[in-house]
């Protein structure tokens, strides 16, 4: 996981813009298919601890062959995600608006909770 920092720029949608710098995590090929591999494991492990349990066992199989697909599913969905961690100010209001989460296509829209206004998130 490569990390780094960002500029943002916030806007309103009216003119009024601020900057910001967030902190920006980048999930690499490597630990997205070490998350991928994990979740995958785990619904194997459920699949093989469906074995001995009556009625329920019917279903294993069908466990034990999702477990790939789950597994990749998960990896395609770290596969070069972006998570984001600052803090900017509202161009509206210009109260203090956490910005964080991830942010795989930009520009990202948020509402702020103070003012309840919609504020768009794009690097500069
Ligand atoms: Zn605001």
């Amino acid at each position: 996981m490569s990390s780094g920092s960002l500029a943002l720029t916030l806007s309103n949608g009216a003119g009024a813009a601020k900057e910001a710098r967030v902190a920006v995590r980048t999930w690499e090929r490597r630990d997205a298919a070490r998350v991928g591999m994990k979740w995958g494991g785990a619904v194997a492990a459920l699949g093989v601890v469906m074995i001995p349990i009556p009625l329920i066992h019917f279903f294993s199989p069908i466990v034990l062959l999702i477990a790939p697909l789950a597994g990749f599913l998960i990896f395609r969905l770290y596969n070069g995600g972006v998570d984001m961690q600052g803090q900017g100010a509202c161009p509206s209001c210009e109260n203090p608006l956490e910005l964080s989460g991830n942010a795989d296509r930009w520009p990202v829209q948020m509402i702020c909770p103070s003012c309840k206004r919609s504020v768009t998130v794009a690097p500069t």
